[in-house]
């Protein structure tokens, strides 16, 4: 059965009016597209932690690598409190088996990167992390995580995305008794989705694959989730995608038809050219691997990652 997609968000996004100014920042996006294939755990940090609403407003200064959490006008320094109080929620979510989390960007307690800390002199420089979001990402070092601004960016969209997709049905695996022929099982259905995104993580991993008899099963574990979230945070290519169409292709020598043949390379090629989006090679694709029942192909989640209805292979 698959799990629920559980995402932390940042309450805000959801259009909660937890700002300092008694506002919001609702993302329709979030709330009436994705949210249909997940459910989200809100977390507002400073609400959470305390503060009221309205509030005055919060900024990072001093050291951009360890800033202070101070209010902008008093200056009352609140670093302490929000560490604490973020210590304490990081291992809450733990039971909360997220499969990433949406932070509000800009935000000196929610922003995941470039938030602006503040010198001495009052001027800023765009390179802080928010203090919830960086204990939270300290603590889920794996996680997927983005930003709602980046999520308008079609690329980042489609990655993030697949990401927690794939997340998920890593999820699913660890909720079952760890075994090397599973691990070769998740392995075998994402291989091509691995290599549109990594030539060298694919041959890594299936080495690992090849070689968990001889190593204990948790740490194959461990090194296989490690190397999958790090090669999926790699941007796919329109190159990279296409070479793995063409290496799809070989596993229909004998049955596609020369005509068939010559239509899948003149889509691929159309692709490579940027004249048509991935979804159109892919539907063909998939339209072939129903006709002729391929069964290593018609497993890979390289072909259906993410539901169609988001649209996220649909753009040149
Ligand atoms: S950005 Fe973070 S702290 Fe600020 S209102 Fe939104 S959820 Fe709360």
């Amino acid at each position: 059965m698959e799990q629920t997609i559980k995402l932390g968000i940042s309450t805000c996004l959801l259009g909660e009016n937890v700002r300092y100014d008694g506002g919001h920042k609702l993302d329709r996006f979030l709330v009436d597209t994705l949210g249909s294939y997940v459910e989200y755990v809100p977390v507002c940090p400073e609400v959470e932690c305390g503060f009221s609403i309205p509030r005055e407003s919060l900024r990072l200064v001093g050291d951009p690598n360890a800033p202070r959490l101070v209010t902008s006008r008093t200056k009352e320094d609140h670093t302490e409190r929000m560490l604490l109080w973020a210590q304490k929620r990081v291992r809450e979510l733990e039971k909360e088996n997220l499969c990433g989390f949406i932070f509000k960007s800009n935000s000196p307690s929610s922003g995941m990167e470039r938030v602006r800390v503040y010198n001495e002199k009052g001027m800023p420089v765009k390179k802080g992390v928010g203090v919830f979001a960086r204990a939270f990402m300290e603590h889920f070092p794996l996680l997927p995580v983005e930003e709602e601004g980046r999520l308008h960016d079609p690329k980042l969209r489609e990655n993030y995305i697949e990401r927690i997709f794939v997340f998920r049905r890593w999820r699913e695996l660890l909720a079952q008794p760890k075994a090397r022929g599973r691990l070769v099982d998740f392995h075998t259905k994402h291989k091509l989705l691995i290599l549109s995104h990594s030539p060298k993580h694919y041959k890594i991993m299936g080495k690992l694959v090849a070689g968990a008899m001889g190593t204990p099963i948790n740490e194959a574990y461990e090194d296989y989730e490690g190397l999958l979230m790090e090669a999926l945070r790699l941007k796919t290519t329109v190159k990279k995608n296409a070479n793995v169409l063409q290496h799809m292709m070989g596993y229909f020598k004998r049955q596609l038809s020369s005509d068939e043949k010559q239509e899948l390379l003149e889509i691929i090629d159309r692709y490579r050219h940027e004249h048509v989006p991935l979804i159109v090679p892919v539907t063909l694709m998939n339209h072939y691997v129903r006709k002729y029942d391929q069964p290593y192909l018609k497993e890979q989640q390289y072909l259906n990652p993410h539901p169609a209805e988001l649209q996220l292979r649909n753009h040149v």
